[in-house]
């Protein structure tokens, strides 16, 4: 068994009286620990399959199985509970609070799963500190660069040990050596907590830096690009 396996996936939207197929025929499974970069043009149906991978959206047609599950026979409740303990959602805009410190943040990602407080605070500095962020921890995501501020984000995914990490264009916001730098960090981060890592970009450089390249163009997957 894969952790993913999708079968004849599709997800189609009306626009007026148009179909829009955003994601058609995709077959995909990847295994635990994978990192995988999934390349295309903007409107090629990223975000969309990110979404049907991280239970955020339920596919119009096909099959999304994660660990065996079909995820459409899961209750709202199961559902939830993946979202916030087996996957990590890291985002082009960062979504950090800004009214909380760096620290702050990360504790509000772990605060639903109830660990004592003094837990809670060991755990978020201990991510900050992995992320080269160890001495940031009180600022506001204001007074830090974009670049710190998606490793907050990525210190904040990660501070529940998901079993996925998925990014949606997460260096969009970065220059161009930044985002390498995030990037790397995120595939080195994750290949030492054994995360998979889906990452969503339309950055044909910097999907390169991904061990497997899933290329995307008007909502199929195409053949993968020889690494
Ligand atoms: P990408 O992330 O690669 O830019 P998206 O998955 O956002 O691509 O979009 C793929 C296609 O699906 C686009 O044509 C987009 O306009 C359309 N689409 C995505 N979400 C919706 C939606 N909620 N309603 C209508 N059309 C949508
Ligand atoms: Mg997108």
């Amino acid at each position: 068994m894969s952790q993913y396996e999708l079968s004849g996936v599709g997800r189609s939207f009306m626009r007026g009286s148009v179909r829009i197929d955003a994601v058609a025929d995709v077959e995909l499974v990847i295994e635990p620990g994978e990192i995988v970069a999934l390349e295309g043009p903007s409107g090629s149906g990223k975000t969309t399959l990110l979404q049907l991978l991280g239970a955020l959206d339920r596919p119009s047609t096909g099959k999304v199985a994660f660990d065996g599950r079909d995820l459409a026979g899961l209750s709202e409740s199961e559902l939830a509970e993946l979202r916030l303990r087996s996957f990590g959602f890291v985002f082009q805009q960062f979504n950090l609070i800004p009214t909380l410190t760096a620290l702050e943040n990360v504790e509000a990602k772990l605060a639903p799963l109830g660990s004592p407080d003094a837990e809670r605070a060991e755990r978020a500095k201990a991510m900050l500190a992995e992320v080269g962020l160890a001495a940031r921890g009180e600022h506001l995501p204001t007074q830090l660069s974009g670049g710190e501020q998606q490793r907050v984000a990525i210190a904040r995914a990660l501070s529940v040990e998901p079993k996925v990490i998925l990014a949606d264009e997460p260096t969009g916001n970065l220059d161009s050596s930044t985002g390498a730098e995030i990037v790397d960090l995120l595939a080195g981060l994750a290949s030492r907590h054994g995360t998979t890592v889906v990452v969503a970009t339309h950055d044909v450089a910097l999907a390169g830096r991904a061990p497997r390249r899933l290329p995307m163009r008007d909502g199929r997957l195409l053949e993968p690009v020889a690494a």
